[in-house]
C-alpha cells in the first residue's frame, strides 16, 4: 500500500479495500483513504494535508501515519479519513495550479471556471460529508487540516478556527494546547476553507493548523513537528495527550479582512514581514484609492499579508488579541 508514491506516480491501486491489523481500509479516490476500526470507536477524524501542494512537511507526516497503520506501529481506535488535498499541485510542487483550493469550499468552486481543482474540491466535499454520515451518529467528529506557512511568523505554530456560533470543542482545544500551539486564531465570519466546509456541512469540530515554514520535499526536519505528530497519534490510538512544554497559548480574533480593491493597493510593512507583525493605534495598515485601513488599537496584528493576490481577494487578516 502506498500513499504519497501513488500520487506522485499517478497509480490507482488494483486492490481498493481490505483488512489489516484491527481495521478495514478503503481507497476512495486519489490520496483519499478511509480506515475503520473493527471494534467500536468513539471518534471519527479527517486529517488532511496538501490542499496546498508545496506544503511538504504535513504531507510527510500523513505518509508516516499511513505506513505506521499498515505496519502495526500505530494502533487505530478512531475512524480515520486521510486526505492529500491537491494531487496535481503536489506533483507540481506548487501551492496550486489554477486557483487556491483553500478558497473554494462551501460551493465556491461552482463560481469558478471548471478545472481539475474545482472538481477536486467538489469530490472532497462529497467524500468527506459521506465519511461523517457513515460514522455512527453518537461519535465525536473532528477535522485537522495541516498546513505550513509561506512566510516566517513571530508565533511559529498556530491554529485557525472557522467561524461558528456554538462553543468550540473542548477536546480540540486541549489537543492544540498539548500540541504546543503558540496561538489560536478565531474567524469572525464564514470563509471558504476546507475546515469551514466540514464545520458547516457536517457539524465537525474543525481546525486549520499552520505548523511553521515550508521546505522542499525531503528537506524538512520532521522533529520540528514532533508535538503535533504525537498529539495526532494519541488521538488516533485513544492515548493520553503529551504535556505542553511552552508558555500559555495566546488567543486572537479576526476583526477584519483586508481586500485588495484597487491597483494602487499597498501594505504598510516590509514584503517579508512575519505573520503577527503588529501596528499601533492610528497607524495605516493598508492604503488604496478606495480607502485606507487603520489600526483601531495598539498591538493590532496582521496575518497572511500578501499584496500579490488578484484584485477582489483577501490581502491579509487583521487580528486583535483577547484573554
Ligand atoms: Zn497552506
Amino acid at each position: 500500500m502506498n500513499f504519497l508514491k501513488d500520487i506522485l506516480q499517478q497509480i490507482i491501486p488494483l486492490q481498493k479495500q481490505g483488512e489489516s491489523h484491527n481495521f478495514i481500509w478503503q481507497w476512495l479516490g486519489e490520496g483519499i483513504w478511509c480506515f475503520t476500526p473493527k471494534q467500536s470507536y468513539e471518534k471519527s477524524m479527517v486529517i488532511s494535508a496538501g490542499i496546498h501542494g508545496n506544503e511538504t512537511a504535513p504531507i510527510e507526516l500523513l505518509e508516516q501515519i499511513f505506513h505506521d497503520l499498515f505496519n502495526g506501529n500505530l494502533h487505530l481506535k478512531t475512524r480515520l479519513l486521510l486526505v492529500l488535498g491537491n494531487p496535481d499541485a503536489i506533483r507540481n510542487g506548487s501551492r496550486y495550479i489554477e486557483n487556491d483550493m483553500n478558497r473554494m469550499f462551501l460551493g465556491k468552486y461552482a463560481q469558478l471556471e471548471k478545472s481539475k481543482e474545482t472538481q477536486r474540491a467538489e469530490q472532497l466535499e462529497h467524500l468527506v460529508q459521506q465519511f461523517f454520515e457513515e460514522s455512527k451518529p453518537q461519535v465525536q467528529r473532528y477535522h485537522y487540516d495541516l498546513h505550513t506557512a509561506i512566510r516566517s511568523s513571530l508565533l511559529p505554530v498556530f491554529a485557525i478556527f472557522p467561524y461558528q456560533q456554538e462553543a468550540y470543542d473542548e477536546d480540540v482545544l486541549r489537543s492544540l494546547n498539548a500540541a504546543d500551539m503558540d496561538a489560536l486564531v478565531f474567524h469572525g465570519e464564514t470563509g471558504h476553507t476546507f475546515t469551514s466546509f466540514t464545520q458547516r456541512a457536517s457539524q465537525v469540530a474543525s481546525v486549520t493548523l499552520e505548523l511553521g515554514a515550508a521546505k522542499p520535499s525531503g528537506q524538512n526536519d520532521l522533529s520540528q513537528f514532533n508535538a503535533i505528530n504525537s498529539v495526532l497519534r494519541a488521538l488516533l490510538s485513544d492515548n493520553i495527550l503529551p504535556t505542553r512544554t511552552k508558555n500559555t497559548v495566546r488567543k486572537f480574533k479576526v476583526v477584519a479582512s483586508i481586500l485588495k480593491q484597487d491597483d494602487d493597493f499597498k501594505l504598510n510593512l516590509a514584503e517579508d514581514a512575519p505573520n503577527f507583525s503588529s501596528f499601533e493605534q492610528g497607524q495605516i495598515i493598508a492604503a488604496q484609492r478606495s480607502g485606507n485601513y487603520i489600526a483601531q488599537q495598539d498591538y493590532t496584528c496582521i496575518l497572511f499579508p500578501n499584496i500579490h493576490v488578484k484584485k477582489g481577494l483577501r490581502a491579509g487578516l487583521i487580528l486583535e488579541e483577547f484573554k
